[in-house]
């Protein structure tokens, strides 16, 4: 971020980064609220968000992944590590229609990773090189800058498109996620029409959030192009 503050808030910080970051506060607020809303509302038949992931996993007959509860709000996540879906205090036990889609999506990541799903494995493969960019980019733009070597404060981002990629080959994975969710919801019977609208509403919100952060990292590469090829003198 070094090299962001130290140019400070020049005019293509307003035009491409600041809008992206709106967007991004906004969706987030919007997955908040949405959440909140539909943690009010009792899921159909009492089915837990564990009973929803296990209901996703089971009718992709997918086994041996492990349900289990983790602490904290909104941590949801499924770890290809351990082939296991760790769901939250909100969303483990709770029999919400909030929990439901919200679990259903992380058991939808478990069936892409048993089904090899292609955009995840990629996704998994460029985790080391969007690491190395992050931590480099930044750092290697502000040094081709104040030493005047161009190409090194292009190799850097070069490196920060990595981010990019990465937040890019997120969309489908997460999109996709949701939409197994919702179909394997949907086939099991086991939801009414509003439990249904409810996940999906629910999942689109979330999916907005990975929108937003590609918009991030696209107005930030976009800035930093600016940056070093305003500086070719
Ligand atoms: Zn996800």
């Amino acid at each position: 971020m070094i090299a962001v503050y130290f140019y400070g808030f020049d005019l293509s910080y307003f035009v491409f980064v600041l809008p992206a970051v709106v967007i991004a506060l906004i969706a987030q607020i919007k997955v908040s609220s949405t959440f909140k809303k539909y943690s009010s509302v009792p899921s159909d038949g009492g089915m837990t968000g564990a009973d929803a992931a296990r209901l996703v996993l089971q009718r992709n007959g997918v086994d041996g992944v492990n349900i289990v509860p983790i602490k904290g709000n909104l941590t949801d996540n499924f770890d290809p590590r351990d082939n296991v879906i760790r769901l939250s205090e909100t969303v483990y036990g709770a029999k919400t229609a909030a929990a439901v889609g919200v679990a259903a999506h992380e058991a939808g990541h478990a069936v892409q990773y048993a089904r090899g799903y292609a955009p995840m494995r990629l996704r998994s493969a460029i985790i080391p090189a969007t690491k190395v960019g992050s931590t480099l980019a930044l750092p290697l733009i502000l040094i081709g800058i104040i030493f005047s070597w161009r190409p090194l404060a292009l190799a850097g981002v070069f490196l920060f498109g990595f981010s990019v990629l990465f937040q890019l080959v997120t969309l489908p994975v997460e999109f996709n996620a949701s939409r197994r969710a919702v179909a394997s919801l949907e086939e099991s019977g086991k939801l009414s029409e509003g439990g249904i609208r409810a996940s999906r509403q629910v999942l689109s919100a979330a999916a907005m959030t990975y929108v937003a952060a590609l918009l991030v990292s696209l107005g930030n590469m976009l800035r930093l192009i600016l940056i070093v090829s305003g500086r070719r003198k």
